[in-house]
């Protein structure tokens, strides 16, 4: 029997760690090319100076999924949906009080599907003045294996939803899952979006080439160690928030000394719970005792960078 179950073990193990299939290795250098081309870093964007003379610009974003990316995925369990209905009925509010308590503007980028399922929060986070509202997806849609038409449809259709709640057509984007397709930037280029915020390939602000074309599109680039979900998520691997945000506040002072830019991206599901909004309040209370930091929402960022 315990031989049984060893062996079953190690077969899956084995199943698990099969390795992936490597196309790459047989493609020309001009297939290579193709493969990067659309979504590419052109050049840097980081100003002489930011405004009032400030050392360096702070976005403080949220990416409010709550249960949409459950639902895309047609997840009905209700206690599965309830902890990322938590985002809506805990951690926004607690966020947004958060961020009055600080007098500090934020970035909240929203799955239409999210915000109808929770028709207060778009007017809770208007309320104060200082917040931005953009785009998240339908409901949290995986790009990639999507038509063009499909993904054209799901991006038109977020658009005017939050147009229509917020009173104000957004003006940035941040893929779902951080995963743009193949026809990604196109869209986003044709819909007139000031700038994207998917996109990781330098932690300074750029400008988005797409197939060897400036796009003018500013890109406020992330960074998978710059958001929680990976170690404080469903799943996620580390005990306390302690070590993450020990990280985000090396990120800030590195971003400080280089005069440049610090995107953080939470998620009120996650970020919303009593010990990180703890490690949340520090940080931010740690980045004002700083002279010369320019706390902004990303189109704030994105339009005092653009190039002309
Ligand atoms: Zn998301």
């Amino acid at each position: 029997m315990k031989m049984t179950i060893t062996l079953l073990a190690a077969a899956s193990l084995s199943a698990q760690q099969s390795p992936p299939a490597q196309p790459g290795i047989h493609w020309t250098e001009e297939q290579l090319q193709q493969a990067v081309a659309p979504a590419r870093a052109g050049q840097r964007l980081t100003p002489k100076s930011w405004p009032n003379d400030s050392r360096v610009a702070v976005c403080l974003s949220f990416d409010v999924d709550n249960e949409s990316y459950l639902l895309a995925r047609g997840e009905t369990s209700p206690t599965t949906l309830s902890a990322a209905d938590f985002g809506a009925q805990t951690g926004l509010p607690r966020i947004l009080a958060l961020l009055d308590r600080h007098q500090v503007p934020a970035s909240f980028f929203i799955p239409a599907v999210s915000a109808i399922l929770h028709p207060e929060m778009i007017p809770a986070i208007m309320k104060s003045g200082r917040h931005e509202i953009g785009v998240h997806g339908w409901i949290h849609e995986s790009l990639p294996p999507l038509s063009r038409a499909d993904e054209d449809r799901l991006l038109n259709r977020a658009i005017d939803y939050l147009t229509n709640a917020a009173g104000k057509k957004p003006v940035g984007y941040r893929a779902p899952a951080w995963a743009f397709s193949q026809h990604t930037v196109s869209l986003l280029r044709r819909a007139g979006f000031l700038y994207d915020s998917s996109l990781q390939a330098m932690d300074e602000p750029y400008e988005l080439v797409s197939n060897g074309e400036q796009t003018g599109i500013v890109e406020l680039a992330i960074d998978w160690t710059l958001t929680e979900t990976p170690y404080l998520g469903r799943g996620g691997t580390m005990p306390s928030p302690e070590l993450l945000y020990q990280l985000y506040k090396e990120e800030f002072e590195g971003a400080y000394e280089q005069h440049t830019m610090f995107v953080l991206t939470l998620h009120p599901h996650v970020t919303g719970h009593r010990a990180p909004m703890r490690h949340l309040d520090q940080l931010i209370t740690y980045m004002k005792s700083k002279p010369g930091v320019w706390f902004a929402t990303c189109e704030q960022i994105a339009r005092y960078v653009k190039p002309q």
